[in-house]
């Protein structure tokens, strides 16, 4: 059998980018629209203390390689945008991090180059760290690369909206200075979602 490893994944990113609707789509190949948010946090503040409780779900997907097998322990986390003191607890030890935006939403690049920094100054030395455009659905037709070249077709897709605010270009030119892996996603229609999987798998060393 081939060897098999097991790889420790978290995701950060600004809430409602779409990273658990990332993880649902790669384990489960599934997608809700609207769906809940994860349960975040609950501050419960008795006399003199705060206890605060913060969830995390937990999740496993195999990614097979042609020589190893890589068994992602995936952590999906809430609340952290509000208790960024408390992330070390979820990065420690991880090998690897997705880092994810939304195009439509400047703000959240913005927000992802903070957890990048952070992940650079404070998680383990070597974490492979891919940076993901989600919701590229989105960009409409106009930024998609597709191999459509029928004129006709492409005057009426001019009526679709485009709600990309983030270039790729950008993104990417970032990315490279950085040394991340990057890809655009769509949770929504699976485009690149398990591509992104696979790229950090076999940017995983092997041991
Ligand atoms: P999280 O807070 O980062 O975990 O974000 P969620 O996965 O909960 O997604 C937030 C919202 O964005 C939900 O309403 C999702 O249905 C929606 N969403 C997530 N991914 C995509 C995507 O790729 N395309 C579109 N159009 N919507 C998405
Ligand atoms: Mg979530």
């Amino acid at each position: 059998p081939k060897p098999s490893s097991s790889v420790k994944l978290v995701l950060l990113g600004e809430a409602a980018v779409g990273k658990s609707s990332l993880v649902l789509r790669f384990v489960n190949d599934d997608f809700q629209e609207n769906k809940e948010p994860t349960i975040g946090a609950w501050s419960h503040r008795p006399s003199n203390f705060t206890l605060t409780l913060i969830s995390a779900a937990f999740l496993t997907q195999k990614c097979n390689l042609p020589t190893r097998t890589i068994k992602f322990e995936i952590w999906d986390t809430a609340g952290q945008e509000r208790f960024a003191s408390l992330a070390p607890m979820y990065y420690r030890n991880a090998q690897s991090a997705l880092v994810v935006y939304d195009i439509t939403k400047p703000s959240s690049l913005t927000k992802a180059k903070h957890w990048v920094a952070e992940l650079q100054r404070q998680a383990s030395p070597g974490i492979v760290i891919a940076l993901v455009g989600n919701k590229l659905d989105l960009a409409g037709p106009a930024n998609e690369e597709s191999g459509v070249t029928d004129t006709e077709e492409e005057e009426t897709q001019g009526d679709e909206e485009n709600r990309r605010a983030i270039s790729t270009q950008e993104a990417k030119a970032y990315a490279e200075e950085e040394g991340l892996l990057f890809y655009e996603t769509s949770a929504k229609t699976g485009e690149n979602v398990q591509t992104v999987f696979e790229a950090i798998a076999n940017a995983i060393p092997e041991s």
